[in-house]
């Protein structure tokens, strides 16, 4: 907890990259350190940078339903970004921006160390697994590095674009289902861990 809420110091404080100079506030994430679900979007909005938490204008609201729809809720999650701090006028993340802030998930994402990563969009995808596109990858359960990963469309994407809508959502219902099957996975290794403890 304590390694965490420095984390959280050093984010809100970074100035690696010109993105925090310009911004109101860093938006590190949120929910729960003891999540089996970590959800990576793009970059902090005007909403998120004047609230300092992540997903709360439009697009939150439709992650909001899309997490109710499949019987999760926030706390029961952990949701960041890509970037921290708010890219001017929402443009799309730089290079050297993804870079500078690329160490702050990897420590996130090892402070959590979630059962599934769930990728919003093509950057986070990217930032991940750079060889994939999010058109040939989305709605299939990949693996960074050992854990399990499975990109879909980000859901400003969804609000632009009915036929993106209806596949976000249908993606989205399969994550109980992913992680049904990851726990199955998860009893099988220990049934055969205590197998052969019997010997
Ligand atoms: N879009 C994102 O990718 N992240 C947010 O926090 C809000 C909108």
């Amino acid at each position: 907890m304590i390694e965490y809420q420095n984390l959280v110091q050093k984010i809100s404080n970074c100035t690696k990259c010109t993105l925090g100079h310009k911004r109101t506030n860093a938006v590190p994430g949120e929910g729960s350190l003891a999540a089996d679900v970590f959800l990576i979007g793009e970059a902090p909005g005007y909403y998120e940078d004047q609230a300092g938490k992540p997903f709360v204008g439009r697009a939150g609201q439709l992650l909001d339903k899309l997490l109710q729809s499949i019987d999760f809720s926030r706390k029961d999650v952990y949701i960041t970004n890509l970037l921290k701090c708010r890219p001017p006028n929402n443009r799309d993340p730089l290079p050297n921006e993804i870079k500078s802030c690329g160490d702050y998930l990897s420590e996130q994402l090892e402070m959590i160390s979630p059962k599934l990563i769930v990728t919003l969009g093509r950057y986070s995808l990217t930032r991940l697994l750079p060889s994939n596109s999010l058109s040939n990858s989305r709605g299939k359960l990949m693996k960074y590095k050992d854990i399990p990963l499975f990109p879909v469309y980000h859901p400003a994407a969804g609000l632009r674009n009915g036929n993106i809508m209806g596949i976000l959502k249908n993606d989205f219902t399969k994550i109980p289902e992913i992680m049904r099957s990851l726990d199955g996975r998860r009893d099988e290794n220990k049934q055969q861990d205590s197998q052969l403890n019997l010997f």
